[in-house]
C-alpha cells in the first residue's frame, strides 16, 4: 500500500496513515483520545497557539530492531519533559497514561511506515496546543493533544559527516530564567533567522553562547553540545537555558557506566571548545554527530576534518546499538510497542 523508498529517506515529513488526537475542555479535561487519518485540523483564528504561541512539542523515535521488535526509546523522559514544558506555558498536563496510550496506538497503527532497522526510524511528534480562542493575552480555554509520525532517514544527507558550525554572538537562543529549558514552539521560530544567516554563509548550524555570560558556550540550535579533551567528556550544565536532551542524558550514562569515562557537567569557555580533541552534538534527530570545524569571530578551530573522533564514534555506536538491539539494553531504556 505504501511505496516509500527507504533508501532515499531524509529527515523530512512523509505523511503517514493516522494521528492520535485528544481534546481538553474546562469541564471534561482530556478526552480518551482516538486515531484519525493524518491530515489538516481546523481551529479558530483566535486560537491561543496561533496568536500567542501557547504550544509545546516533543520529539522521539520508534525503532525497528534487529530482534524484529518495535521499541520506543525512553518515552518516560519525553513525557516528563512535556509535563514541565506544559506547566510553564499554563497548558493542562497530559497524564502519562494518556500519553503512553497515544504513543502505542499511533505507532501500532502506522507500523507499515517504520523503516527497516538499518534504513531509519519512525519520528514521533507529540504536540500540545492551546486551540481555544483568546483575544486578551491569557491561557486558552481549550487544548489539543496530538501525536503524528513520519518515517525518517538520516538527519544529514550524506550519512554521518563532520559539521561545520558558526559560533554566534549576535543572537542568543535563550535568556537566563527564560524558556530555553522547555520545548516551547516559540524558541524555534526565533532560531530560524540566525540559522538562515549561518547557512547562507556556508555553515551547517549555529552554536549559541550563554546569554548571561558570553564567555561560555551553550548548545546548537536543536542539539546539545559536548567536548572531549584528554579522554574527559564535558558538557554545559542544565542551569535553565539549555534544553535537557534525552540523548544528552543517555550519552552521559553510556560514557560513565559502559565506557567508564569521566564526564563533567560544567561551564565551558569558548577557548576550551576551540581547543578540544573532539566536539560532538546530540539529539533524537541527529543522534551523536561529530563537529569538524568551528568558526567564531576571532578564530577558526579545526577539530577533525572529515574524520570522526574515536570517542564520538564509540558513543554513536553504543547508543544506536542499544536502540536497535544490536547490544543489550543495560539501562532498560527500551519499551516494546
Ligand atoms: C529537542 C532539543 C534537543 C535534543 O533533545 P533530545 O531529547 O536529545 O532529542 C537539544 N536542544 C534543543 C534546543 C532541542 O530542542
Amino acid at each position: 500500500m505504501n511505496q516509500i523508498d527507504w533508501d532515499t529517506l531524509t529527515f523530512s515529513l512523509t505523511p503517514a496513515k493516522s494521528m492520535f488526537i485528544s481534546h481538553w475542555e474546562k469541564d471534561t479535561f482530556w478526552t480518551d483520545g482516538k486515531l484519525i487519518p493524518f491530515g489538516d485540523i481546523s481551529m479558530s483564528p483566535a486560537a491561543g497557539v496561533l496568536n500567542y504561541g501557547q504550544g509545546i512539542f516533543e520529539g522521539m523515535k520508534a525503532y525497528r530492531t534487529t530482534k524484529k521488535r518495535i521499541v520506543l526509546f525512553r518515552p518516560d523522559k519525553n513525557i516528563e519533559r512535556a509535563t514541565l514544558s506544559a506547566e510553564r506555558l499554563c497548558i493542562p498536563v497530559v497524564h502519562s497514561d494518556l500519553f503512553m496510550d497515544g504513543l502505542f496506538k499511533v505507532v501500532k497503527d502506522n507500523v507499515d511506515f517504520i523503516p527497516p532497522s538499518d534504513k531509519g526510524s519512525l519520528y514521533i511528534r507529540p504536540i500540545i496546543w492551546g486551540t481555544g480562542p483568546v483575544l486578551g493575552v491569557a491561557p486558552a480555554q481549550s487544548y489539543t493533544f496530538l501525536i503524528y509520525v513520519s518515517p525518517v532517514g538520516p538527519y544529514f544527507k550524506s550519512g554521518i559527516r563532520c559539521l561545520n558550525l558558526r559560533v554566534t554572538n549576535k543572537f542568543h537562543r535563550a535568556a537566563p530564567r527564560g524558556v530555553g529549558n522547555f520545548k516551547t514552539i516559540g524558541n524555534y521560530a526565533a532560531s530560524l533567522y540566525p540559522q538562515k544567516l549561518a547557512k547562507s554563509a556556508g555553515f551547517d548550524e549555529v552554536i549559541y553562547l550563554n546569554a548571561g555570560n558570553e564567555n561560555f558556550i551553550e548548545e546548537v540550535g536543536s542539539a546539545n553540545l559536548f567536548i572531549v579533551k584528554d579522554n574527559v567528556i564535558t558538557t554545559p550544565p542544565l542551569t535553565g537555558s539549555i534544553l535537557p536532551g534525552v540523548t544528552r542524558d543517555s550519552v552521559i550514562h553510556i560514557a560513565r557506566d559502559i565506557l567508564n569515562m569521566k564526564v563533567e557537567e560544567r561551564s565551558i569557555p569558548l577557548e576550551e571548545l576551540m581547543g578540544a580533541d573532539e566536539v560532538f552534538c546530540t539529539g533524537t534527530a541527529v543522534s551523536v554527530t561529530p563537529i569538524g570545524q568551528i568558526t567564531s569571530d576571532d578564530a577558526v578551530g579545526i577539530i577533525h576534518k572529515n574524520q570522526i573522533g574515536k570517542i564520538t564514534q564509540t558513543l554513536n555506536i553504543e547508543l544506536t546499538s542499544i536502540q536497535k538491539e544490536l547490544k543489550d539494553d543495560p539501562f532498560d531504556w527500551l519499551i516494546q510497542v
